[in-house]
């Protein structure tokens, strides 16, 4: 594999512009000299085709939900219908600067508004905020009304704690600490739930709230979660739920009703735009009515047959984006809630859940389990005991030869060896019948002949590849030198 710079050849042209033009850079004299280059920008020269192939041949290399299973856990690969895309690019969407004014994106504020409804709805929260970005967004924006709160009424100095799990996802604490909270770790029992003595011990008159990620890392629900609520509300806390992995129990639980008063989601995750794509995500947060105070400007609002922002509330946190939030990523949540409509989304809900434990049990075959029991859309397993000294990341390196994304590995921290997965809700039998067999083959190998997993992966562009030194030594500029050019 080379890079566009080694197929550069001095004189080759891309683009269809003459090259005089594009030397002449200002013909007409009308910028500053200062604006101008004095050397011409450092730009690999080849042909069309070649730049076609070059970025085709790159393309080919890439692995995503269109080639096979996803069984990334936490992260997590949902349903993304292709309507869904085709609606989010259609023009009439798509097209909207983010300044025109209301009148001319009243369809488009309409959308916000219903989709808003349909959130809250699902969540069983009285208020919503669509503009937070991602996940972790929404958890920091819900961090912050929780701080607004405590400052209303008057507590914030001494309510300075938030208790987090520790089986909680890893923005969790991340959000408390930007807000300001300090972070204080609450122990699983040995179910793998909130141990409900050691929370007693922790909450108290410091206690700003809780953040409960449902289910937690270890795909396991909180069963006792109402009497959490409990505790920690008599203590004048709040509870933040981690609602990204709503599709664990989409149409059957929600929040609002057991006792949560944040929740967030992640539309890029449950609501057919995939996590890791790239970008735009979107993670709104519903609160109940004490919180609605709080939430940020500027707020959708249905006057009449009117859809317009609202950006005169008193006690708001304020703006927490630029513009209103990912519009592109709410046309396909809407649409898909839409389509789906409420059978539909129970169903999403009992299939991953279906699917997931299938995957488990039939894996118990050949690995460790970290925790027994009913999972909801997700498991964790422990690669430490397939022996032959392979570790969980010889697994999935070497499921790459078998032509499948790896599982997310070394998360959560508190199972030795992870390998945390979770199988999309709409997977066949048969797909998953056949990532089981790739798995089972693996750990045959690992007693048989554990070298070929030590040395894996071989059939991909790169080997093994230092895990650290990347982040820990960038190559950020290309160097001349190194292309001999
Ligand atoms: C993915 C995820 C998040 C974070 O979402 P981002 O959009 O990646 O910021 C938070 N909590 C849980 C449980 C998640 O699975």
């Amino acid at each position: 594999m080379s890079t566009v710079y080694d197929k550069s050849e001095s004189g080759k042209q891309g683009t269809s512009f003459s090259r005089e033009l594009l030397a002449e850079g200002d013909p007409e004299g009308e910028l500053d000299s200062e604006l101008l280059r004095s050397e011409e920008p450092l730009l690999p020269e080849v042909t069309q085709p070649e730049l076609i192939r070059h970025y085709t041949e790159l393309s080919k290399k890439n692995y995503g939900v269109d080639d096979g299973l996803y069984p990334l856990g936490s992260c997590t690969m949902k349903h993304n219908p292709k309507p869904m895309e085709d609606l989010a690019g259609d023009p009439r969407f798509q097209k909207h600067h983010p300044l025109v004014s209301e009148e001319v994106v009243q369809g488009n504020l309409e959308l916000a508004y219903k989709l808003g409804e349909d959130l809250k709805n699902i969540s069983g929260m009285d208020g919503i905020t669509l503009q937070p970005s991602a996940g972790a967004h929404g958890e920091l924006t819900g961090m912050l009304m929780i701080r607004k709160y405590h400052e209303v009424n008057g507590e914030l100095e001494r309510r300075r704690k938030i208790l987090l799990p520790d089986s909680s996802h890893g923005t969790n604490p991340a959000s408390a600490a930007v807000a300001g909270f300090d972070a204080v770790e609450i122990k699983s029992n040995e179910k793998g739930t909130v141990d409900l003595e050691e929370l007693r011990s922790k909450v108290g008159s410091d206690t700003a709230g809780i953040m409960l990620t449902v289910p937690n890392t270890l795909g396991i629900f909180e069963k006792d979660i109402t009497e959490i609520a409990e505790i920690v509300h008599e203590a004048g806390g709040l509870c933040y739920f981690d609602g990204a992995n709503l599709n664990a129990f989409l149409g059957r639980v929600r929040p609002g009703d057991i006792g949560m008063d944040i929740t967030h989601f992640n539309l890029h995750k449950t609501f057919s735009t995939p996590h890791g794509g790239g970008g735009p995500g979107s993670g709104p947060v519903g609160v109940k009515e004490k919180l609605v105070p709080y939430l940020p400007v500027p707020q959708v609002e249905k006057n009449g047959e009117k859809y317009g922002f609202n950006y005169d509330v008193a006690n708001s946190i304020g703006k927490v984006n630029a513009f209103p939030g990912s519009f592109g990523v709410m046309v396909k949540a809407y649409s898909y809630i839409r389509a789906l409509g409420d059978q539909g989304l129970r169903e999403v809900s009992g299939n991953a859940v279906l699917n997931a434990n299938y995957l488990k049990e039939k894996l118990k075959e050949s690995y460790t389990v970290a925790y027994e029991g009913l999972c909801k859309h997700e498991f964790v397993l422990s690669g430490s005991d397939v022996g032959g000294g392979v570790k969980t990341v010889d697994i999935a390196k070497r499921l790459l030869d078998y032509g499948y994304h790896p599982p997310t590995v070394y998360f959560p921290l508190i199972v030795k060896e992870a390998l945390m997965v979770e199988p999309t809700e709409t997977e066949s039998k048969e797909s998953l019948d056949k990532f089981v067999e790739a798995m089972r083959d693996i750990a045959e190998e690992a007693a048989e002949d554990p070298e070929v997993l030590h040395q894996a992966p071989k059939s991909t562009p790169v080997g093994r590849l230092d895990e650290t030194k990347a982040a820990r030594e960038p190559v950020l500029r290309w160097r001349e030198e190194e292309s001999g050019k």
